[in-house]
């Protein structure tokens, strides 16, 4: 089985476009969203929720009222500053609190309990591109990267279940740790980006980051045309640090118009359309390629 993860070094450059697109063009994928602190997969490809899973990580601490005797012990115990007095009474702030326990430890009553943490959801989906699973992080809730690994084992089970043969995983922007549990393990890592210094930049830290994990690389620099010959000098490094270049897509001001719509990039006439369509073709030559003895 296939998993191709669809990363950009930050948000905006078209990843999630393009991975719906892809997933429409695939028509034998199951799709993940991993972009679990910004997820919008979902808002192009409408899905139908079949499944949904309470997604519970870490702990917080909570403060029992009728055993706490107000003396202010934790207060500065809390080196995250999540524990709180309002009128004498002492309560924790959950956006804040670490789970660190020491201020349970420390209780002199027993008044601090710690209780596990609903961080979220995840979910199953049915979409027009085929199966989905994508999450929804609580706010302030941390731990992406264990909700990045639950998404994909699902997604995992959900394509040996249906029988399909390959993961598209839309990947978080970024190198941290959610990017890390999306490539890990993956088949190769599509990353897009875009012709200015930053989109340099950022690749080149994607690239690193793909090396390091022996994930095959393709790039693709997305509205090329902006700036053609920084795009060109993307691509000789991408060479260079051993990526394939897959292709360009050009600067469409129908693919804002295609995301108002709810659809896929493809679903459209829209010129940037065949730019994705040759690089699906592309992408697929490229994977028979590596498929061969
Ligand atoms: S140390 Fe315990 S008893 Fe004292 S304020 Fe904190 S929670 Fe309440
Ligand atoms: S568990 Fe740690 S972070 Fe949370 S309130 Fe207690 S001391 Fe602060």
């Amino acid at each position: 089985m296939k998993e191709i993860v669809i990363i950009s070094g930050k948000g905006g450059t078209g990843k999630t476009s393009l991975t719906a697109s892809f997933a429409l063009l695939a028509q034998n994928a199951v799709l993940a969203d991993c972009d679990v602190d910004a997820a919008d997969l979902h808002l192009i490809l409408t899905p139908n929720i079949q499944k949904k899973h309470e997604f519970w990580s870490g702990v917080e601490a909570i403060i029992d009222p009728a055993l706490c005797t107000n003396c202010g012990a934790c207060l500065n115990l809390c080196r995250f500053d999540a524990i709180k007095e309002t009128n004498g009474a002492f309560h924790i702030d959950p956006t804040a609190c670490e789970g660190c326990g020491v201020c349970a430890r420390f209780c002199p009553k027993g008044a601090v309990r710690l209780e596990k943490r609903l961080c979220g959801a995840w979910m199953v989906s049915d979409t027009r591109a085929g199966p989905m699973v994508h999450a929804r992080l609580g706010i302030a809730a941390e731990n992406s990267g264990r909700l990045v690994s639950t998404v994909r084992q699902e997604a995992r089970r959900v394509a040996e279940e249906t029988k399909r043969d390959m993961i598209l995983i839309d990947g978080p922007p970024g190198i941290g740790c959610p990017v890390i549990a999306s490539i890990s393990g993956a088949s190769a890592a599509l990353i897009v980006t875009e012709p200015t210094p930053s989109g340099e930049h950022d690749l080149l830290r994607a690239l690193e980051l793909t090396r390091h994990f022996k994930v095959p690389a393709f790039i693709c620099v997305n509205k090329w045309d902006i700036a053609p010959e920084k795009a060109e000098q993307i691509e000789k490094q991408a060479l260079a640090n051993g990526a394939t270049v897959l292709g360009r897509i050009r600067y469409d001001k129908g693919v804002t118009q295609a995301q108002k719509q709810a659809k896929a990039v493809i679903e459209t006439d829209t010129p940037s359309a065949s730019d994705i369509k040759g690089l699906w073709k592309h992408f697929q030559q490229q994977m028979e390629k590596e498929n061969q003895p």
